[in-house]
């Protein structure tokens, strides 16, 4: 979160590429330890003791992938309904049921303390780490040292290797347990250093702000981070909207608020068709597919979890989840395209129908990684014919690659059929 993450994907979305090592018995890498000599002032000068410094800086060699991540440009424009149908399926809806009755007192408490109720916190927390699996594997101090002293946005990058030093200094967390996204967010909330210390909170009282083995530690700091944000406890984020014929939401967005008595003087309905909720409270319309797509009125709510990684997709993609896990259906309006985007469950189904075919995609994990993606550049240019096919696997792929497979195994039964005796 607040990481320049320069696609609205969360590090649970790329693929989990292992930090390489340099091997043990390599140089430490000459202009980085130039660079990290000539901060050290400016690092005590911010509260890291010379000792905490030597510590975790001494022999430390550049993580040169962290720069390609940072420079990275997307191969296309991730489609909102790709981002929605990965990050919010079944099996994170289940998941987070589960969380939701596991640590349920917990959250209960959290939601008395700080004022979030307990589907938004898990929605985060589902969307973030997908519930503490995915933190990322990068050495934080390794990759805020490569930042600060290489590429663009040094400056910010040197202010959070600071604090990385700070939270290591303070005992909070132990520096082996100290990994993360390559731009730094770390734990179950994925929040960056400098997050961390205005906002992360001890909820377990053994001392420790720990976010990366303490779940209470984590629910109690997003529901802080959120409440700080300006979350207004039993207020709705916001729901989908269905607008009237003719009308037009161009020049809206969720900054201009009005109050839900001019949107119903407009016409505005809920999706379903019933009377828009008498709501004291303003929302702005949201239509983040364009004017064929749902749209949403959304409240100051929504704008508290939109702070946490400014981008509306990842908003509705914690808004839309929380609503789920309280037992709310998928949006009513279908996103304006023919060619709908993949659940986990079946990027991975595509992964095996790609490795079935003889592409080498590693691991079947779901995540579509650039090996996944080159198989499916090369599938989408045999099967469509398309001269530069892009990246990008949606329903239209994994059914065509299904049907094939299927007429190549036509001895095997289908799914369905009953075992006869
Ligand atoms: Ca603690």
């Amino acid at each position: 979160m607040n990481a320049p993450r320069l696609l609205a994907l969360p590090a649970l979305l790329l693929p989990l590429l292992a930090a390489a090592q340099m091997p043990p018995d390599a140089a430490p890498d000459a202009a980085l330890q130039a660079c990290l000599s000539a901060l050290q002032p400016a690092a005590r000068a911010a509260g890291v003791a010379p000792e905490t410094w030597r510590q975790h800086t001494a022999g430390l060699t550049a993580l040169p992938e962290v720069l390609d991540k940072l420079d990275q440009q997307p191969e296309f424009r991730t489609p909102i309904w790709d981002y929605l149908a990965a990050l919010v399926d079944d099996e994170r809806v289940a998941q987070g049921l589960a969380m939701l009755a596991q640590h349920r007192p917990v959250l209960d408490e959290v939601a008395q303390r700080h004022g979030v109720d307990a589907a938004t916190v898990v929605a985060v927390w589902g969307v973030e780490s997908n519930f503490g699996q995915t933190f990322g594997t990068y050495p934080l101090v390794q990759s805020l040292a490569t930042l600060s002293c290489q590429g663009r946005r040094q400056s910010f990058f040197r202010g959070e290797l600071f604090a990385a030093l700070r939270i290591l200094q303070a005992g909070h967390v132990a520096p082996e347990r100290l990994r993360g996204s390559w731009a730094g967010a770390f734990g179950h909330t994925q929040f960056m250093p400098t997050t961390y210390e205005r906002l992360a909170v001890d909820f377990d009282g053994d001392g420790r702000r720990d976010l990366i083995d303490s779940v209470p530690d984590a629910l109690a700091s997003t529901a802080n981070f959120l409440a700080r944000a300006g979350w207004k406890d039993g207020l709705p984020w916001g729901f989908e909207v269905r607008l009237p014929a003719g009308f037009s939401a161009e020049g809206q967005g969720r900054k201009l608020r009005q109050p839900m008595a001019r949107w119903r003087d407009l016409g505005l309905r809920r999706a379903d068709g019933a009377p828009l909720p008498e709501l004291d409270a303003p929302a702005g319309l949201m239509t983040p597919a364009g004017p064929q797509g749902p749209a949403f009125l959304v409240t100051k709510n929504f704008d508290a979890i939109y702070s946490y990684n400014a981008a509306e997709s990842y908003g509705l993609a914690i808004a839309h989840l929380a609503d789920r896990l309280r037992g709310a259906g998928p949006f009513v309006t279908p996103w304006p395209t023919d060619d709908a985007g993949l659940s986990r469950a079946e990027r991975r189904e595509l992964q095996q129908l790609l490795a079935a075919r003889g592409h080498d995609i590693g691991a079947i994990d779901g995540l579509l990684g650039e090996r996944s993606r080159a198989a499916i550049r090369a599938e989408r240019g045999r099967l469509f014919g398309e001269r530069a096919p892009d990246g990008r696997a949606g329903q239209k792929l994994l059914r065509t690659l299904r049907a094939e497979a299927l007429l190549a195994a036509p001895d095997s039964p289908p799914a369905e059929a009953p075992i006869s005796r």
